[in-house]
């Protein structure tokens, strides 16, 4: 079993509403191989909802309490931020879960890239707040684009 971004299989979890379909994706779910959770939605927040960046650091930041998640109106939610991730790192130490397949440029699922916080569609290195978590657990993070061998592997296509 691995951990999967729900927003990444047909889960209507997005800040903006919309639905991805990606079918093999979807197939790792139905066949019981991946666990999809969004943390955000887990947490509390809404769909929709205003899109939130990470402002004044980094995820670490936002995890030791010197930098905060705020959405695009200047509304702080760090707190259902930082609660949803939690939920989902229990889950995933619970569950024995090694491997998660995160979604690019959030911060919360991002991994790699994630935007600047000045909500002007700039990108920096770095990770979200679920992905510098499940990191520092040992899980090794995938995204959607990086995960097509692992994928293959568990759908047996290879
Ligand atoms: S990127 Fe993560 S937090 Fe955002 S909608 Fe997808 S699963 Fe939820």
């Amino acid at each position: 079993m691995i951990l999967i971004s729900a927003c990444l299989c047909g889960v209507n979890c997005r800040h903006d509403g919309c639905i991805i379909e990606n079918e093999k994706l979807q197939k790792l779910v139905s066949q019981r191989k991946a666990l999809p959770l969004c943390p955000e939605v887990l947490g509390g927040r809404s769909v929709p909802r205003e899109p939130a960046e990470i402002v004044g650091g980094s995820a670490d930041d936002v995890i030791n309490g010197f930098a905060k998640v705020m959405d695009i109106t200047g509304k702080d939610v760090t707190d259902e931020t930082i609660t949803g991730v939690l939920y989902v790192v229990a889950t995933v130490k619970k569950l024995g879960i090694k491997t998660a397949i995160l979604k690019t440029k959030s911060p919360t699922c991002g991994m790699g890239k994630i935007f600047d916080g000045s909500f002007s569609g700039k990108l920096i290195d770095g990770n979200g707040i679920l992905t510098a978590a499940l990191l520092k657990e040992g899980i090794d993070v995938y995204t959607e684009d990086n995960c097509a061998e692992l994928v293959k592997k568990l759908l047996n296509e290879e």
